[in-house]
C-alpha cells in the first residue's frame, strides 16, 4: 500500500493523472503530440491568466527554468537582485552565481516574507541591476510572498521580474500578464499533483527580446529555440516527458471541471487552512509568521523535547509520509506538505496519527 503522501513533491498524483498517463507513446513530431501539447499550454495560459506571455513546457525539473531565466535575460557579469527567505532564494543565487553573473542578495530572517518597501529600498539603492528574483512560496519555512505587491515595485524600477513558483503555481494566485512578470517557473510534481520531469513557465516577450542580445545563451535551456518550436510546431526541441504532458493535461481538466481556477484555488486555500488549524489545535506552533502562510507546505517548530525526524518515521510507520525540515532550520522544524491528491479522510488520518504519535513521545497535545 503506497504511503498518504503529506510531502514537499513529488505528490500523491490524482487517479485521473495517473490514468492518462498509462498511454502507448506517440511521436512529439505527431499531429496527434502536437495537439496534446497545443491544448495544454493554453489550459496552462488561461489558468496563470498568461496572453501575452508564452507558457512554455520543457522536459527538466523547474530548477532547468531557473537557469534559463539567467543564461537568456542577464547580461554575463551583469547583476541580479536576489530575494532571499530560506533555502530557494539561496538557490537562486548560485543559479546566477553558477552562470557568472553577480547576485545583489537582499535576505531576510526566516520565517519572514520581502515586504514591498525592502525591495523598493533595495532597487533604490542598487539601480544597475538588470533583475530581480522572487521565491514565491519558500520551502524551507512555509512563507508565501506577497508577489502582486513585490511586483508592482519591481514594474515601477522598471527590472525584469523571475518568480520561482515551484512550489506556489496551481496553489496560489499567479496573474502573468496583470502582475508584468517575465519568466515564472513550476515543477510538475508539486500542485498540479502529476509526476516529476515536466517543467512550465510563462515568459514575458520582453524576456524574448533580451535573449536576442546575449548570444551564450547555451544549448538545452535557449528560450528563443524553445519557443521557435513552441510557435512553429506545437512541440519542444528536445524529446518532452509526454506522459507528463498528458497528465499536466487531465490536472487542468480537473480544474475546469472544479469551476475554474478560483474554485481550485479556494480548494488550496481551505485546505491549507484546516492543516493549520489541526496543528495550532495539537499546541504545535507555526513557523511562517501570520498572514504570509503557505497555501503549499506548512512548517511547524518541533514541541518541546520532540525531534522532528523521530515524528516522521514513526508516522512512516503508520503509512503517512510528512517532510522533514529542511535548510537552516531543519533541526528545529517539521513540514506537512498539502499539494496534490489528498482527501479529506487523508487529513484526518494524519491529525489521528500524529496525536498519537506525540503523545507516545511524550508531548501532551493541547486539546
Ligand atoms: N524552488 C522551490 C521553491 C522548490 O520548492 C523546489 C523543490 N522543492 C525547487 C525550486 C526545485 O525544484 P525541482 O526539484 O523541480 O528542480
Amino acid at each position: 500500500r503506497p504511503m498518504k503522501l503529506f510531502t514537499a513533491g513529488p505528490v500523491a498524483c490524482f487517479p485521473e493523472v495517473l490514468e492518462a498517463m498509462r498511454i502507448q507513446q506517440l511521436s512529439h513530431r505527431s499531429k496527434e503530440y502536437q495537439e496534446l501539447h497545443r491544448d495544454t499550454v493554453k489550459r496552462l495560459a488561461d489558468f496563470l491568466l498568461a496572453r501575452k506571455a508564452t507558457v512554455l513546457l520543457i522536459p527538466s525539473s523547474g530548477t532547468g527554468f531557473m537557469e534559463a531565466s539567467i543564461r537568456n535575460a542577464v547580461t554575463p557579469k551583469g547583476k541580479v537582485l536576489v530575494t532571499v527567505i530560506g533555502e530557494f532564494g539561496n538557490r537562486y543565487r548560485e543559479a546566477v552565481e553558477r552562470n557568472g553573473r553577480v547576485p545583489v542578495v537582499l535576505e531576510k530572517p526566516l520565517g519572514k516574507p520581502v515586504l514591498p518597501e525592502e525591495l523598493d529600498d533595495a532597487l533604490r539603492k542598487n539601480r544597475d541591476v538588470e533583475a530581480v528574483t522572487i521565491t514565491y512560496n519558500e520551502t524551507s519555512t512555509g512563507v508565501l510572498n506577497p508577489l502582486r505587491e513585490l511586483a508592482k515595485v519591481v514594474k515601477e524600477h522598471g527590472k525584469l521580474l523571475f518568480v520561482d513558483a515551484v512550489s506556489a503555481m496551481g496553489a496560489a494566485d499567479i496573474r502573468v500578464d496583470d502582475w508584468g512578470i517575465d519568466i515564472v517557473f513550476a515543477s510538475s510534481q508539486k500542485a498540479f499533483g502529476v509526476p516529476p520531469g515536466l517543467a512550465m513557465a510563462a515568459v514575458s516577450e520582453e524576456v524574448f527580446e533580451k535573449a536576442k542580445s546575449i548570444p551564450e545563451r547555451g544549448l538545452y535551456f535557449d528560450l528563443l529555440e524553445i519557443r521557435e518550436f513552441l510557435v512553429k510546431q506545437w512541440s519542444t526541441p528536445t524529446t518532452p516527458p509526454i506522459p507528463q504532458i498528458a497528465g499536466l493535461n487531465v490536472a487542468l481538466r480537473i480544474v475546469e471541471k472544479m469551476g475554474g481556477r478560483e474554485r481550485w484555488l479556494g480548494m488550496y486555500a481551505e485546505r491549507a487552512e484546516r492543516i493549520r488549524r489541526g496543528v495550532q489545535e495539537l499546541g504545535l506552533k507555526l513557523f511562517a509568521e501570520p498572514g504570509y502562510y503557505s497555501p503549499t507546505i506548512t512548517v511547524v517548530y518541533n514541541p518541546p523535547g520532540v525531534k522532528g525526524p523521530v515524528i516522521y518515521e514513526e508516522l512512516r510507520k503508520r503509512g503517512i509520509e510528512i517532510a522533514k525540515g529542511y535548510g537552516k532550520v531543519k533541526d528545529e522544524t517539521f513540514r506537512i506538505g498539502h499539494m496534490g491528491y489528498i482527501t479529506s479522510e487523508d487529513i484526518d488520518a494524519l491529525f489521528r496519527n500524529l496525536r498519537e504519535v506525540l503523545i507516545s513521545l511524550g508531548f501532551k497535545p493541547a486539546a
